[in-house]
């Protein structure tokens, strides 16, 4: 009977990618299995009061009642004591310059102690911005050393200024530093391989420019085409050493949610698969919601539960990084947050229901085409 049955085994795994398919099984198991007792699952919830200081007038769009609603949004998530609320610090020049070009910072601070300024035609400084954008770019690296000593599941940077069209010597698009490139290329300075997933309507221009030649972070993003800033084409996918970590998924207005499901198991998920990241930052704009009042896609809260609950299996717990970006509607901002931290948590919430049948499908099948033709 024994011998039987080990050459059963011996048989069935002569085919050596049965012995693939039976490791990554092994594995998807062993990690649920950490996830579900090893870790306690608590999440450190980053955010600082002196972020409400950057106020670049009273028509402009990124508002700092958009941070009363995302820290509403945490409340909302009824995690209890499971998210823990620090304040973010500022960051220290040094790890500003490791991104962006040292004369670019020189304007930026010239600009503040004149007491604020207009930097391009969409993104003004402020008495207290320049504050405000150093406390949301060090709220990154504080996030990558607390999640490196092990005691959170994940990390949720709540904090304004966004960053992700900053280039590593331009501000603009309302982002002045950007924050999610500056705690990536810490953590690649550190050895580490970084995947960004960035779900914001407009593209990540600025988080594309920096990494566009840097073989060791993978840069996704899912945005509304066209809109600003024009670039993400899906023929945008890096250079040199690069080449092949960057993915654009451009969408029609009013996309539903089932369609960057099926963009992201097509054709993100098996590029991932490959190019095995260490860490998770995802750019969390929640302007791809369908009431945002700047953008015109079609997700719901429930989406952004959906969708980041897929997005996280990426990397295991304990090096997943959400950072805020975009999102004009209070309510959306409110709803959204609080489904991104339930997911976080493993106890994920949809305050509306995820979307489908929207528009979509022909941009998957034709990004897909693109993906099949240049692999
Ligand atoms: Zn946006």
């Amino acid at each position: 009977m024994f011998c039987s049955v080990v050459s059963s085994l011996l048989e069935y795994f002569s085919d050596p990618m049965r012995i693939v398919y039976f490791m990554h099984y092994v594995e998807l198991v062993a990690r649920g299995v950490i996830e579900q007792y090893c870790f306690d699952v608590s999440i450190l919830f980053l955010t600082n009061d002196l972020c409400f200081g950057h106020r670049p007038g009273k028509q402009h769009p990124e508002r700092p009642e958009r941070l009363s609603a995302v820290q509403e949004g945490a409340v909302l998530s009824d995690l209890g004591s499971s998210l823990v609320h620090v304040e973010a610090e500022r960051i220290e020049r040094k790890e500003i310059l490791q991104v962006h070009d040292a004369g670019f910072i020189e304007e930026l601070e010239r600009v503040d102690a004149q007491g604020g300024g207009r930097i391009d035609p969409d993104t003004k400084m402020s008495e207290h911005s320049w504050e405000a954008a150093q406390i949301s770019a060090g709220a990154g690296i504080q996030a990558v050393r607390e999640l490196t000593e092990g005691s959170y599941n994940a990390s949720f940077c709540a904090v304004r200024p966004p960053g992700h069209h900053a280039t590593s010597n331009q501000s603009m698009g309302f982002c002045f530093l950007n924050n999610v490139a500056i705690a990536a290329k810490h953590l690649v300075d550190a050895g580490q391989r970084v995947l960004i997933v960035d779900y914001d309507a407009h593209h990540g221009n600025g988080t594309q420019e920096i990494f566009y030649e840097e073989p060791n972070v993978f840069f996704v993003s899912f945005h509304e085409w066209p809109l600003y800033p024009g670039t993400g084409k899906v023929e945008e996918a890096g250079v040199g050493q690069g080449l092949g970590t960057t993915i654009n998924i451009p969408f029609p207005s009013r996309t539903t949610g089932d369609h960057y499901r099926k963009a992201w198991e097509q054709i993100i998920q098996p590029k991932i698969a490959l190019f095995d990241p260490s860490w998770l930052i995802i750019s969390a704009g929640f302007d791809s919601h369908r009431n945002d009042p700047v953008a015109s896609l079609g997700l719901t809260s429930g989406d952004y539960a959906v969708l980041t609950s897929e997005i996280i299996k990426a990397v295991p717990p304990g090096r997943r990084l959400v950072f805020l970006e975009g999102g004009y509607d209070l309510e959306a901002l409110r709803l959204s947050t609080a489904a991104v931290l339930r997911t976080l948590a493993g106890d994920p919430l949809h305050p509306e229901k995820p979307t489908q049948n929207g528009p979509g499908k022909e941009a998957v099948e034709s990004i897909a085409k693109f993906h099949a033709r240049n692999s």
